[in-house]
């Protein structure tokens, strides 16, 4: 069974390497990304509110993603394992992440980082803009986005890196590649 976080910059291909990885591990994949955009396009309540941070390229706050995580890790398909994509990217969610693992006696096994360089995000971004529709994916909003990576989710990255369970995976290139690389550095950082 394998408890493990994907962290990266926006662009940098987490969700698509978040697939291939819950796949092969045999553990659901938890995109935060993911469930805020099943609940805009549905309009709920916690849709509209985090929709105007989204637009905006903010992250939705804390303390409304910190319980939806949180009642998110109940169900009971995560009883088998988990890989959490996009969570925790703030000092105050890796507080709440471990206050919530604390008291399931659970621990994670390994934080993988997916790594590539400002330049290229920005050319990956903007393509996907184009291609997606994404209304977080103007070139302003993009800038934003990766500012607020650097500024808060290295510093968590930083955090498991303290503990020692952190995997550093180059994000760019074909990917098959990158899936291999990171299955291969999970593998011998657990
Ligand atoms: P993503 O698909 O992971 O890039 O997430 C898209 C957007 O959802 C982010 O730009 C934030 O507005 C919001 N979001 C996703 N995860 C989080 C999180 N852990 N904390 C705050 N906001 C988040």
């Amino acid at each position: 069974m394998t408890r493990m976080l994907i962290i990266g910059p926006p662009g940098s291909g987490k969700g698509t390497q978040a697939a291939r990885i819950s796949e092969r591990l045999g553990v659901v994949a938890i995109s935060t990304g993911d469930i805020f955009r099943e609940n805009v396009k549905n309009e709920t309540p916690l849709g509209i509110e985090a929709k105007k941070y989204m637009d905006a390229g903010d992250f939705v706050p804390d303390s409304v993603t910190n319980s939806m995580v949180r009642e998110r890790l109940k169900a009971d398909d995560v009883q088998e394992g988990f890989l959490l994509d996009g969570y925790p990217r703030t000092a105050a969610q890796v507080a709440e992440l471990d206050d919530i693992l604390r008291e399931t006696d659970l621990d994670l096994d390994v934080v993988l980082q997916l790594t590539a360089q400002d330049e290229e995000l920005i050319r990956r971004l903007t393509g996907r803009a184009t291609l997606d529709g994404r209304s977080d994916d103007n070139e302003a909003v993009i800038k934003h986005r990766l500012d607020l990576y650097h500024q808060q989710t290295e510093a968590v990255v930083s955090q498991y890196e303290a503990r020692g369970i952190v995997a550093k995976v180059d994000g760019i290139g074909v990917i098959d590649e990158v899936t291999e690389r990171v299955m291969y550095a999970i593998k011998v950082t657990q």
